[in-house]
């Protein structure tokens, strides 16, 4: 055995794969990632999430504030799925292990957690 060999590993481990149902709730899985994709193609990152039925105030880390409704449908439900943006909001300052996590995130139809939320 060589010392220290065991402590030699990589820093950080790759990030696990986690995979959630395509079907999933909008709100839930908003919750859950904090990432906005915007219309121009930003992703920004949640401050916080505010849930008023089928409607939520969204806060942005650059300050931007709207109200969204529930829709597994939306045209950013369907992008943040898809992952469709064209880059991260810098005012945003999204952090690198979180922008990994999303990339380690899929969506599929037959499984993965449905995000339940408990009620
Ligand atoms: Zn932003």
């Amino acid at each position: 055995m060589i010392p220290g060999k065991a402590l030699k590993k990589s820093a950080r481990p790759a990030e696990k794969k986690r995979f959630y149902r395509k079907r999933v709730n909008f709100f839930p899985l908003l919750n859950k990632i904090k990432l906005w994709p915007s219309r121009r193609g930003l992703l920004h990152g949640i401050q916080s999430i505010e849930i008023r039925g089928q409607t939520a105030t969204i806060v942005t880390h650059c300050g931007k504030s709207f109200t969204v409704a529930e829709s597994r449908n939306s045209r950013a439900a369907r992008w943040l799925r898809n992952k469709w943006f064209a880059e991260a909001c810098p005012q945003c300052n999204i952090p690198r292990w979180k922008l990994e996590k999303y990339a380690a995130t899929y969506f599929r139809k037959r499984w993965g957690s449905q995000l339940k939320a408990p009620d």
